[in-house]
């Protein structure tokens, strides 16, 4: 185990990257809340600091080279070199393929894998310094196909591959790379396609858990736990993996 307990963990103003924070800084690590704007940040640290954790609010678009070595830079100076790194950043931009604008493309690709891609060529170096790492990448059940996402569920593809080479390249230096793959978790997301469905949030919800074997929605905890697992100490021989945390075998 490394002797830097620090996690980054993206998109973590709210949502799954909220939870995610939360629970690794019980978990002890000191963590860094990366959001687009670093007020936007500032829930998720004090939600952390009153439960008596460490966490520093760092405002970066991951998609952007320089932003992202900046921030990264700072994480290690201010809290110590960064060991654990969840790409969870995420957008979407919905759109029929005949109505999807290349800018809905490229935006959902920027974030998810040029993003999860920038954040990890900058972090590796601590990982590989301290021969310890763990990097978790959130894709998504939409990886498997999915009405209105081309531009999403590409990206979600793309990032098991990515995580099945990292792994690949990084298991020498004591680094797992694995990926989660929720099916429906209750977030701004979620009610973002409620709205563009015309639905009601409840509806929505009500209407997704009825097909969800476990009966219910996912809570942005559920995918926080599954993280906390591949961080673990203990979880040092899975690596390439990716797990659907969906409430049961299909999406
Ligand atoms: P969310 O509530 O929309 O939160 C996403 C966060 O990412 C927001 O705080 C957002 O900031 C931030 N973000 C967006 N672009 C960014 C960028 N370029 N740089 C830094 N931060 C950026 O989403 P969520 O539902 O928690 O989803 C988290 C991850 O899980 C995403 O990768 C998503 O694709 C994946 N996922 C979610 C579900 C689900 O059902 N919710 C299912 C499968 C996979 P702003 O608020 O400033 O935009």
């Amino acid at each position: 185990m490394a002797d830097s307990r620090v996690a980054i963990v993206t998109g973590a103003a709210r949502g799954i990257g909220a939870a995610t924070a939360k629970r690794l800084a019980e978990d002890g690590f000191a963590v860094a809340v990366i959001d687009l704007d670093e007020k936007n940040c500032a829930d998720t640290v004090s939600a952390i600091e009153s439960a008596g954790g460490k966490a520093l609010a760092v405002g970066a678009d991951v998609s952007d080279a320089e932003q992202v070595k900046t921030a990264v830079d700072r994480v290690a100076n201010e809290l110590g070199a960064p060991t654990v790194l969840v790409n969870n950043a995420g957008v979407i931009r919905d759109n029929m393929l005949f109505k999807m604008t290349e800018d809905d493309w490229d935006t959902v690709m920027g974030v998810h894998l040029r993003g999860a891609f920038l954040m990890s060529r900058a972090t590796q170096e601590h990982m590989v310094a301290a021969k310890w790492g763990r990097i978790v990448n959130l894709s998504s059940t939409s990886a498997l196909g999915n009405r209105g996402q081309a531009n999403y569920s590409t990206a979600k593809a793309g990032l098991q591959g990515f995580t099945k080479t990292l792994a690949i390249e990084l298991g020498k230096f004591g680094i797992t790379v694995n990926a989660i793959a929720p099916g429906f978790i209750a977030t701004d997301m979620t009610r973002a396609t409620a709205e563009r469905v015309g639905m009601e949030f409840e509806e929505f919800t009500k209407a997704a858990a009825a097909s969800i074997p476990v009966a219910r929605v996912g809570q942005p905890e559920d995918i926080a736990n599954t993280v906390s697992f591949f961080v673990d100490e203990r979880s040092g021989f899975v690596s390439g993996q990716v797990i659907y945390v969906a409430g049961g075998p299909k999406a």
